[in-house]
């Protein structure tokens, strides 16, 4: 992944893994001869040579170091390092935004007479690449019903080349099983690409289940207090060199170093946040659960999720999101959402403030209302990214809401 640090991580690694705790503090640092203690910001564009036999060496790539900050940077480069590290990837790109992730990583290894099996169940702007953006460029796109088995299989096809999925889903949390979806696109060959937000780096590792490539929103939950657009993809060091490295290089998806410096100092707090988060997420969708105007709660840590059985199979807790349906359709939704006061109504998530969307005229709106209700989006669902705050402040907001109906 990195032809230009010995990391620091590595050194001090030499006998034995470090913990996930450490790796999200320590991973990836390199530091310049300043000998600084939180990481550098490398706000520079370009690099220069000591002599133009230098130049030719590295562009020749007989010689280590950075060329241009398109291709890569030192802190892009140490933001990349502590991804690959805590998710047990080998290696790692960071990217301007999670949409430039999902799209690179699918566009990178695709060509026109390909297909694609996706599940239908999909955050608003990957379903746009996969089912209008790939099938312009001759890549045909099948969409399932991920929760299915048969369909992802009776969907292949020989010329199939990649699964793309997300899980827990966008905004009606259902859980697909990685481990049999990755297994049937093998048998398949063809790669499992995950989008793997909402259960966050350290709620899911889907590498260990199977996936080839795993791609993120970092503006989620890795900075997770609303400043900075990023994403990473990560996979093996096969895919990156012989899949991703050109493309990205001369495509131009890659990541500001000042949004990577930010990145990791948020994920040096992320396995505390994302605790916090999912304990209070726990709590929040069981006090939601006792509320009268409530129709369902959903959440993939509660025994009464469809899925519960595989969410504890497969993630290490619940999740940071609940999601809740009211009554009174869009009218019900909207009076709760209007009366909360700490809960902030915004289509964003994984922020240190608790955030409330309303799927059906936000996020899923460019949908018929028919391909919603396929989705389970009904006009009284509320999807709630459960925030920091003190969860008694989150249940007494959400009982204001309610009381609202
Ligand atoms: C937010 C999000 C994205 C897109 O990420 P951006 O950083 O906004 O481009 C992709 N997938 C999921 C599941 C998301 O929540």
């Amino acid at each position: 992944m990195n032809e230009h640090f010995d990391p620091f991580v590595e050194d001090a690694a030499g006998d034995g893994e470090l913990g996930l705790d450490t790796l999200l503090v320590h991973g990836g640092t390199a530091r310049s001869g300043f000998g600084e203690t939180s990481e550098a910001m490398f706000l520079n564009s370009g690099f220069v040579y000591d002599s133009a036999e230098a130049a030719e060496a590295r562009f020749k790539g007989e010689a280590a170091g950075f060329i241009y900050s398109r291709y890569a940077n030192p802190t892009v480069d140490m933001f990349e390092k502590r991804m690959a590290l805590i998710e047990g990837a080998e290696a790692a790109r960071g990217t301007a935004s999670g949409m430039a992730a999902v799209t690179a990583a699918l566009l990178c290894q695709l060509q026109a007479g390909d297909h694609v099996v996706a599940s239908r169940a999909l955050f608003g702007s990957c379903l746009y690449v996969v089912d209008e953006l790939l099938p312009r460029y001759g890549v045909p796109c099948t969409l399932v019903d991920g929760t299915d088995l048969d369909q992802w299989k009776k969907a292949v096809r020989p010329e199939t080349k990649v699964f793309f999925l997300e899980s827990p889903t966008n905004p009606t949390l259902d859980v697909l099983d990685l481990k049999a979806i990755a297994d049937i696109a093998h048998d398949a060959g063809a790669r499992l690409v995950v989008d793997n937000v909402f259960a966050t780096p350290l709620g899911q590792r889907p590498m260990k289940l199977g996936a080839d490539v795993v791609v993120y929103s970092a503006t989620k939950h890795v900075d997770g207090q609303g400043r900075c657009l990023g994403g990473v993809i990560l996979s093996t060091e096969e895919f990156i060199t012989t899949r991703l490295k050109d493309f990205y290089r001369h495509t131009g998806p890659s990541m500001s170093p000042f949004n990577a410096w930010v990145m990791l100092k948020g994920l040096e707090t992320l396995a505390l946040r994302v605790e916090r988060h999912a304990a209070s997420a726990a709590r929040v969708a069981d006090f939601l659960a006792g509320l009268p105007g409530i129709t369902r709660v959903l959440y993939p840590g509660r025994a009464d999720h469809p899925r519960h059985e595989i969410a504890r199979r497969q993630m290490a807790n619940g999740g940071p999101m609940v999601a809740f349906e009211v009554e009174g359709g869009k009218q019900g939704a909207f009076r709760v959402a209007d009366a909360f006061r700490i809960i902030k109504i915004s289509n964003n998530l994984g922020d240190s403030k608790s955030l409330v969307t309303h799927p059906a005229t936000t996020t899923h709106q460019r949908l018929t209302p028919e391909a919603r209700a396929a989705l389970g989006i009904g006009d009284g669902l509320l999807r709630l990214s459960v925030g920091l705050e003190d969860p008694r402040d989150i249940e007494n907001d959400l009982a204001r809401g309610l009381a609202a109906l």
